[in-house]
């Protein structure tokens, strides 16, 4: 079978090295298309950081195993590992933490977490504007069928693999439209697993309580960004951000990698750990059905880990054995093929680990009514009333300015003159009833905003769906 590889920045290609010659040597039966992606790439003037050629091969070979890469500093470079996240619809981003104690230490020796976090969405969608002096903003998209793929997934992995619970952490009490969407999803969707255990956490306290008890969980499946920082976390506790291998699934491709970066600050000194790398393998062999030679892999690591043969990252005094390099700890995986740990629990994957989850169906359109429109105003004063006074001229008809926020907090009517404003105003009309009004309307409004000298910067519809108010109220309205 025809695999793609990059050996990607920094530390990449010593690991790729290290993990293709395990591969190799415990007979998997691959080959290898190996293609150019980051730095270099991104330096030779190409911006997104992979040729149209490497797409081609990526995209023949269907499963790519991807040693980290650098995304440069400044110059507008996008991250390339978002980009292939994306483009090929990678949806799920499973990160498996597992601690190994007693031979690496942790304050956590009963750790198994499986963190699945959302991988084409949220704040990562990286649609970013300046839209006055002083304010910046990101759109954090979060959709439905991205909420019931993941959610799908966590449990359907929870299932294949016999996890007892899946935890859903958001943040819903604050953003009640996105991560209330991904809050509802987990809701409607756990009831077809009944025989699996759910719970929701709100992320802060559900960060916290994983950081210090992490053996209370079992699968957690959270938004983008929660899912990037809590799976550092997690396997940042089992003994070294360095261990954790991460799988990046599709409908028809998948990516397998480290989680970790391309650690620039130790590349070529014969010292990273190569184990992250390796777990990523292990993963895409479970994927591609491969699970002989993945046991044999992983019992040969396991039996590694507890012989004490440890990289700098993971060393300590007392626990391990020997101190060794990145080739040294290859070595001794790769004369561990035939060996199983003694004390860890040795691993038999009976399952193959694809897991298919049914492709989302676009569902009735629901009744959508416009009754009102958000405008975004660019204003460098300060009275929130002398504001007021403006927009009260543009008003039209029955659509009338409702209130004001600054930042999303209601500075008017009534607001606090305590509260800071900045020259990023939220100005909403709309009618008192709810009653619909059309596009024209809109239009109306903003070209009175612009005879008026208002200087509109954006606008957001406010609709009803089937009759529910679908946007947000102002925070002390
Ligand atoms: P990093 O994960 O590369 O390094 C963080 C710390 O962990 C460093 O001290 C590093 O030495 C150590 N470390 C990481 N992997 C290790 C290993 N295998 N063995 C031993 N020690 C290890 O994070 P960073 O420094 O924030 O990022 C460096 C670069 O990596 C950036 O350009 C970033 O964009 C990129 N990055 C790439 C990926 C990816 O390709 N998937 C992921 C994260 C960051």
């Amino acid at each position: 079978m025809r695999i793609t590889v990059a050996k990607g920045d920094g530390i990449g290609p010593e690991i790729m090295n290290a993990t293709l010659s395990i591969l190799n040597a415990a007979n998997a039966g691959l080959e290898y298309d190996e293609i150019r992606i980051g730095e270099k790439e991104y330096l030779s003037g190409n911006t997104s950081g992979i040729s149209k050629e490497s797409w081609k091969t990526i995209r023949k070979n269907k499963i790519f195993l991807k040693a980290p890469i650098t995304t440069p500093q400044g110059g507008g470079y996008k991250s390339l590992n978002v980009s292939i996240r994306k483009s090929l619809g990678l949806f799920s981003n499973v990160r498996p933490c597992l601690s190994l104690a007693p031979f690496i230490e942790t304050k956590h020796p009963v750790m198994d977490v499986v963190i699945v976090r959302e991988n084409e969405e949220d704040l990562y969608a990286g649609i970013e504007h300046q839209q006055t002096d002083e304010v910046v903003q990101c759109l954090k998209l979060i959709s439905r069928p991205g909420c019931e793929k993941i959610v799908r997934y966590a449990f359907e992995y929870a299932k294949k693999f016999n996890r007892k619970k899946v935890t859903c952490f958001s943040k819903d009490n604050i953003m009640k439209q996105t991560d209330g969407l991904f809050h509802s999803v987990f809701k409607e969707i756990s009831k077809e697993y009944p025989e699996i255990e759910n719970e929701h956490w709100i992320v802060d306290i559900g960060a916290a309580k994983l950081a210090d008890s992490p053996e209370a969980f079992d699968v957690i499946v959270m938004p983008n960004l929660y899912g990037d920082i809590l799976s550092d976390v997690a396997a940042q506790i089992t003994g070294s951000v360095g261990l954790a291998g991460s799988s990046n699934i599709g409908h028809t491709c998948a990516m397998f990698e480290a989680i970790h970066g391309s650690a620039p600050d130790i590349k070529g000194n014969d010292i990273a750990n190569p184990s992250g790398l390796i777990q990523g393998a292990v993963l895409m062999l479970k994927h591609i059905g491969k699970n002989k030679v993945a046991e044999k892999i992983q019992n040969a690591w396991l039996s590694t880990i507890e012989q004490g043969i440890h990289t700098r990252d993971i060393y300590k005094e007392g626990i391990s054995k020997k101190c060794v390099g990145t080739k040294e700890f290859t070595d001794a995986v790769i004369n561990n093929l035939n060996s199983e740990p003694k004390t860890l629990k040795k691993v038999e994957f009976q399952e193959k680990g694809r897991i298919e989850i049914p492709i989302f169906k676009r569902k009735k359109e629901k009744k959508k009514e416009l009754i009102g429109v958000d405008i975004f105003v660019h204003w460098s004063g300060e009275n929130p009333d002398e504001i007021a006074a403006s927009l009260k001229k543009i008003e039209q008809n029955n659509i009338t300015l409702d209130m004001i926020t600054n930042r999303g907090i209601k500075v008017w009517p009534n607001g606090f003159e305590e509260t800071f404003c900045t020259d990023h105003w939220r100005c909403r009309f709309k009618t008192t009833n709810n009653d619909v009004i059309t596009k024209q309307d809109i239009i109306n409004l903003l070209s009175s905003a612009n005879e008026n000298s208002l200087d509109v910067i954006k606008t957001e519809n406010l609709y009803l769906f089937d009759g529910k108010q679908s946007f947000s109220l102002g925070q002390g309205q």
